[in-house]
C-alpha cells in the first residue's frame, strides 16, 4: 500500500450542514483521494485524543470512519488497537442488550452524554486493501462503531439521550470522574 503524507484536517463543528447529511458510498477504495483521506483521518483523531472520526467530520461526506480505540487523557480506560479504516459499513445484528456510558465528539467539544448503545454488533465492512470483513465487536468499541456510523446517517450523539439531564459539560464530567477513581 502507497503512504502519503498525512495532514491534520480541520473538525466541522455541530450546526454544520456536513454532520447532518447522510453520507455517499464510497464507490472505489483504490485511489489516491481515499488513500490520502483515510492517512489524514488517523493522524487527525490521534492528534486530538479521539477514539474514531468519521469522514463527515472532515466535510466528506462519505461512508468511511476510523476505529482508533486507544488509552488517552480523554478516554482514559479505552482498550487499544490498531486504527482501523472502516468503509461502507453495514450492522448485521445486535445484541438485545444495551448499555449506557458517557460519550463525547469532536464535533461537539466541552459536552459529554450518557448514551445507551447495544452491547454488541455483528458488522459487515470493506478494508482499505477493498477486502469485505466481517466481525463481532463488544463494549467500548462496539460503541465507537455505534457513534461514528451514525455520523454517516447524519446522527449525533445528542439525539441519542434519553434525558437532556444525561448531558454534562466535560469539566463537570472530569471532576465526576476523579470522584470515581479516588473511591475505588
Ligand atoms: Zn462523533
Amino acid at each position: 500500500m502507497k503512504k502519503y503524507k498525512a495532514d491534520l484536517l480541520q473538525i466541522a463543528q455541530l450546526g454544520h450542514r456536513v454532520l447532518r447529511r447522510k453520507a455517499k458510498k464510497v464507490k472505489e477504495i483504490n485511489n489516491s483521494e481515499v488513500q490520502k483521506l483515510i492517512e489524514d483521518l488517523i493522524k487527525t483523531v490521534m492528534d486530538v485524543d479521539g477514539v474514531g472520526i468519521a469522514a463527515p467530520q472532515v466535510y466528506k461526506s462519505l461512508r468511511i470512519f476510523i476505529l482508533a480505540s486507544h488509552p488517552n487523557p480523554r478516554y482514559p480506560k479505552a482498550p487499544k488497537m490498531n486504527p482501523t479504516a472502516i468503509i461502507n459499513p453495514k450492522i448485521i445484528s445486535y445484541s438485545k442488550e444495551k448499555k449506557k456510558d458517557w460519550e463525547g465528539c469532536l464535533s461537539i467539544p466541552g459536552i459529554r452524554g450518557l448514551i445507551p448503545r447495544h452491547y454488541s454488533i455483528n458488522v459487515e465492512f470493506t478494508n482499505r486493501d477493498g477486502a469485505r470483513l466481517k466481525k463481532t465487536y463488544k463494549d467500548f468499541v462496539a460503541r465507537i462503531f455505534q457513534h461514528e456510523h451514525d455520523h454517516l446517517e447524519g446522527i449525533m450523539f445528542v439525539d441519542r439521550v434519553e434525558s437532556s439531564k444525561d448531558l454534562i459539560s466535560e469539566k463537570e464530567y472530569q471532576k465526576m470522574m476523579k470522584k470515581i477513581k479516588s473511591k475505588t
